[in-house]
């Protein structure tokens, strides 16, 4: 029977963020599942929307028998301190020694992950792992569309596949690729020729939607460009909030010959090349967008939603609805909930279900709430549990678990909002954001696209 180790350990580094990603971090996973080993990997990567559980699924309809080794993934932050680095990847890479005979080793990894003593993150896991297996054992991961891909990644690993959806709702079809391109390897024994090329431009994440151009047809395009003579051609948009020499967008292609990959690989940059301009659509800064908010609420029929599109709130840094909120508290001269997103997020990062204390201004001020939270990361959800005050504003952070792509059945947390009443007049701005893990654009997006434009931007606003 073919046996397969397997493993995931994911990070998404800012490397301008205050916060790092301790081993604790990892242990408790944040929005993603707790850290788990051996045979409780295959119990929890299961009907959630994660690479290693499309590819369990996979792997099992093929007949493969599995060694799973450790799963784990924390919340975006700054570096991955050595202390946790080391530690898990010496459980991955002994998991895979003790397994025993195996025939191929799939990896769940993110793809932009920095260290306090590697920049390559993924580079250096990958590395480890094919010195431990030898250079016959086929290797193949999955990474995140947010990869920042470097040489060394693609030289250690037979096949890596990224992500191909932003807000990421294929992640577990992109494990279930990587078991389709294992099987094609394992069948034929024939490595196949790689192509990579890395692209000289960032692209802000506000620019990568998937959901409209030109992101859009570019990944229509790089799936029309997959044949039998090459069967994987992936495009990676790039984390640009990492300041190491491999951050950016890159190609990567695998063909029966190398001519088949290098072409693929050569049409793909071209085509991105093509969409340089059209990236390079306006980012407001908090001021500016609370202004153009307020501006556009001065007329407006519905409210007006001030969302961090990030791939996660502030990408990591610190949040954005708190500058936004403080801005337009100083514009409308009321006052603040005092440093609340800020230590709203603290709780979150050390009590998930936390249930923080109510506050209020008084009845002469405008009005500041924040309701006591009731719910729980484990509790079967698909909308906030709490934070609809008797006014049906939005206001109090709120967790909640999301049902639908991307999340799937994990944890969500929108930040608080700053409803206010003015005479006669109720105004509302509303910051929120969805955390607690990567990849939980649809919130953002949902309260955005449905309620009135932020900008002018619009369709593309997503
Ligand atoms: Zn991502």
């Amino acid at each position: 029977m073919t046996r397969i180790a397997v493993g995931g350990f994911l990070h998404e580094t800012n490397t301008f963020a205050p916060t790092k990603a301790t081993y604790d971090d990892f242990v408790h996973g944040g929005g993603w599942p707790s850290m788990t080993r051996g045979a409780e990997v295959l119990k929890v990567m299961r009907k959630i929307n994660a690479g290693l559980a499309g590819f369990v699924e996979a792997a099992e309809a093929y007949g493969w028998e599995l060694a799973p080794t450790i799963a784990t993934g924390a919340t975006p932050s700054a570096h991955v301190t050595k202390d946790a680095f080391e530690r898990i990847v010496k459980d991955m890479v002994d998991g895979i020694v003790a397994a025993g005979p195996i025939d191929a080793v799939y990896l769940d990894l993110h793809g932009a992950m920095v260290t306090e003593h590697h920049d390559d993150g993924e580079g250096e896991i990958l590395a480890r792992v094919r010195k431990a297996i030898g250079k016959d054992i086929p290797l193949v991961a999955s990474l995140d569309l947010h990869a920042n891909v470097s040489a060394e990644m693609i030289e250690h690993a037979d096949a890596l596949i990224a992500y191909r959806t932003y807000p990421h709702v294929d992640m577990a079809d992109t494990g279930r690729a990587c078991a389709r391109h294992l099987a094609l390897l394992l069948n034929s024994r024939q490595p196949l020729a790689k192509a990579f090329r890395q692209l000289p431009f960032l692209i802000a994440i506000s620019w990568q939607c998937t959901n409209d151009q030109p992101a859009k047809g570019i990944y229509q395009k790089l799936a029309a460009l997959e044949s039998d003579a090459v069967p994987t051609l992936s495009f990676a948009f790039g984390f640009p909030a990492a300041d190491i020499k491999d951050c950016g967008p890159s190609v990567f292609a695998y063909g029966r010959t190398q001519a088949d990959a290098d072409a693929a690989a050569d049409s793909m940059v071209a085509l991105v090349e093509s969409h340089e301009n059209d990236f390079d659509g306006p980012i407001y800064m908090p001021d500016e967008g609370v202004l153009l908010a307020m501006k556009l609420a001065a007329s407006a029929s519905k409210p007006i939603v001030i969302a961090d599109t990030q791939d996660n709130p502030g990408a990591a840094a610190i949040p954005t609805p708190r500058a936004c909120c403080a801005r337009w508290c100083a514009t409308e001269q009321v006052r603040p909930p005092a440093s609340s997103a800020t230590r709203n997020r603290r709780a979150l990062r050390t009590r998930p279900a936390s249930v923080r204390q109510s506050r209020s201004t008084s009845a002469a001020s405008p009005v500041f709430r924040a309701m006591r939270l009731t719910g729980k990361p484990s509790s079967s959800r698909s909308s906030p549990t709490a934070g609809s005050s008797r006014r049906g504003h939005f206001t109090a952070d709120a967790t909640w678990t999301w049902d639908p792509p991307p999340a799937c059945g994990s944890a969500m947390f929108a930040s608080s909002s700053a409803p206010t009443r003015r005479s006669s007049q109720t105004r509302r701005c509303t910051a929120m954001s969805a955390s607690s893990r990567p990849h939980r654009r649809s919130w953002s997006t949902r309260v955005r696209c449905t309620s009135a434009p932020i900008s002018s931007r619009s369709p593309r606003n997503c």
